[in-house]
């Protein structure tokens, strides 16, 4: 699975790439070379919408051209013929980048609302921020909206 690092204009579609179970770094930094040597290091595709920097280093880094996040989505995924895989989708921590971990309903009792804990059954939380995720009517709709991005041309 392709890995990335976003920079800092490209901060949204790099939290959908989260959601669809890319290793998306985000950095927000004018120090290039810092982040192109990261990029190389780590084998690691680094996203940009800065012109002069895909043009000087088309070996790592990719020129986004559109403006909205949707939009720069597909072109992410058209570019690198990305394909959709449902195994992947929601393992991983929207904010941080880190990879979910499973737990049972008792461990993430004090983490969720009430209604939540009674109503849900399946849960996982990330283990650097905390955050718990659990299967609701928000993962529908940012589901189907992935799925479309995907299917439409
Ligand atoms: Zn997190």
């Amino acid at each position: 699975m392709e890995k990335f690092i976003v920079d800092g204009m490209l901060g949204k579609a790099g939290r959908w790439l989260r959601l669809m179970g890319y290793d998306t770094l985000y950095f927000n930094t004018n120090r290039k070379a810092e982040l192109l040597r990261i990029g190389r290091k780590e084998g690691r595709i680094i996203l940009t919408r800065d012109r002069k920097l895909a043009l000087s280093n088309p070996d790592v880094v990719i020129l986004i051209e559109s403006e909205e996040t949707l939009n720069q989505l597909k072109e992410i995924i058209c570019k690198l013929s990305l394909t959709l895989s449902e195994a992947n989708l929601f393992n991983r921590c929207s904010i941080c980048n880190s990879v979910l971990e499973s737990k049972i309903k008792e461990e993430i009792k004090n983490f969720v609302p009430e209604y939540v804990y009674s109503t849900k059954d399946r849960f996982s939380q990330c283990p650097s921020c905390k955050k718990v995720y659990w299967d609701g009517d928000h993962c529908k709709g940012i589901k189907r909206t992935i799925e479309k991005l995907f299917s439409s041309p």
